[in-house]
């Protein structure tokens, strides 16, 4: 195992740390993730890569890692999706599971090592709220809801940097409404449930029928997958608060110990500069953008910001991202996969060379992928150096260097020829959406007998390298 020097950002103590694992050359990592009730957005897409290269450099550094990422099976959401619907919640959530794995393992991640689903834990909820019940941090409203008594957990706060009765000044000139809560920010442990709520979304509990609240899912699973105190605990920067507050509150007022001792949170993605939002209509699924662009451009995408800072999506960034990941590709372009097998010796070789040793550091401070990847860029250049030297050897070296370093991100490692093939297009002229809107307006000309409009919209594609070929079954297109 390489010494460990890793040093992380914690929320918590909103400061960068040395890593010091609970026990040694183990972690155990729980990540806040999906409400399967839709297709995973470029948000989810984030938190996926980034924990995933974490996965990755942790593995890398020696650790023996147990990631778990949680599945929220039973919510508000899903119930109404379910309804809309007009099929049962496993139904929905099955589903949509199923299309999360999807996007995942498209995007090059690795699966966690566990995925706890909340339907196979209520057991373990029910026994933490009665813990917090016998330890007065949770009582039971007029309504039967079961809340947690925020005011009786001294640290409430302490992570996202919040004092309770600075926030509640706020909240009460906001807000009046009528409540059966002690303090306007206690939450839901247990929700009674509602007269015309399905069975399958019904437990008993000794609070009367119902279901658990959101924030406890988090505390039961991760305790049960990792034991009351683990290492990282991460998730979106939007789960600081209330979720993981309310974490906090629930697990250290049932044990009385360190819930997580390192918390990280990925950043914001905007759009066009504005916060996405389902209001603004600037929402991307992860399937949508796979419509246009390479998985691997997306995955590159994300790892060329650090992973805390907010990163602004759109087209133009991904076609910068293209471009700079096919200088990469084209630089292995000249190497045959049989050219650059790559022995366990070459690779500690590559990790103590300067160049191994550059992309170390700045993976150690705090996963900076940014300057990592900047990396790989230097070795792309020697590579290239190399070749316009006529120094074949030179630059096969540099192109087995090149692929160890870019290993633990998991990019440059597919065939140069197959990705270059694959991406055509992508960089510049017009993406799939675009083409296919263009042969939709042409099919109306058509029908409108207006052909002049026609043959213009065809010279107009072929002009942008797009040819196109009126079949029996339709207009079929191409990249020339
Ligand atoms: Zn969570």
């Amino acid at each position: 195992m390489t010494t460990n020097n890793l040093h992380l950002y914690n929320t918590l103590s909103a400061q960068k740390q040395k890593f010091t694992p609970i026990h040694a050359g183990k972690v155990g990592m729980y990540v806040c993730g999906m409400t399967v009730y839709d297709y995973c957005h470029i948000g989810h897409a984030r938190v996926m890569v980034s924990f995933d290269v974490i996965y990755r450099w942790l593995i890398h550094l020696g650790f023996d890692v147990n990631y778990v990422r949680n599945i929220t099976d039973i919510d508000d959401k899903i119930i109404a999706r379910a309804n809309e619907n007009g099929e049962s919640i496993f139904a929905l959530t099955d589903r949509f599971i199923k299309f999360m794995h999807e996007d995942a393992d498209n995007l090059g991640c690795l699966r966690p090592a566990l995925e706890p689903k909340a339907t196979d834990f209520i057991d373990k909820m029910q026994g933490l709220i009665k813990t917090l019940e016998s330890k007065n941090f949770a009582y039971q409203g007029a309504t039967g809801d079961v809340y947690y008594a925020v005011d009786n957990f001294a640290d409430y706060g302490k992570l996202s940097k919040r004092k309770l009765n600075e926030m509640q000044a706020g909240a009460s000139e906001r807000t009046n409404v009528a409540t059966d809560k002690k303090n306007p920010f206690d939450f839901v442990l247990w929700k009674s449930a509602k007269a015309d709520e399905p069975s399958e979304t019904k437990w008993q509990s000794p609070w009367g029928v119902g279901r658990p609240g959101w924030h406890i899912e988090c505390s039961a699973m991760s305790t049960c997958c990792l034991g009351e105190t683990f290492d990282i605990h991460g998730g979106g920067h939007d789960l600081q608060f209330p979720h993981h507050e309310n974490e906090i509150a629930q697990s250290e007022g049932a044990t009385g110990k360190t819930y997580a001792n390192n918390w990280l949170h990925v950043g914001f993605v905007n759009v066009d500069g504005e916060k996405m939002s389902k209001s603004l209509n600037n929402f991307f699924t992860i399937r949508d953008v796979l419509k246009d662009f390479h998985a691997e451009t997306i995955r590159f995408f994300i790892l060329s910001s650090h992973y805390r800072s907010p990163i602004n999506f759109s087209d133009t960034a991904l076609k910068e991202s293209h471009t700079a990941l096919s200088r990469l590709y084209h630089a292995l372009k000249p190497f045959d996969k049989n050219d650059i097998l790559i022995n366990n010796d070459e690779k500690t070789q590559f990790w103590a060379s300067e160049f191994g040793q550059t992309f170390t550091n700045a993976m150690n401070d705090d996963f900076n992928t940014a300057k990592a990847t900047s990396v790989l860029f230097g070795a792309a250049s020697e590579i290239n150096k190399a070749v316009k030297n006529g120094d074949y050897e030179q630059a096969k070296q540099f192109a087995k260097l090149l692929k160890t370093l870019a290993e633990p991100l998991n990019i440059a490692q597919s065939n140069p020829n197959e990705f270059l093939q694959a991406i055509i297009g992508e960089e510049q002229g017009l993406s799939k959406n675009e083409i296919l809107s263009k042969i939709e307006e042409r099919k109306q000309a058509k029908i409108n007998k207006n052909f002049t409009l026609a043959d213009k919209i065809r010279e107009d594609l072929k002009s942008q390298g797009v040819e196109l070929e009126d079949t029996r079954q339709g207009t079929t297109w191409r990249r020339v």
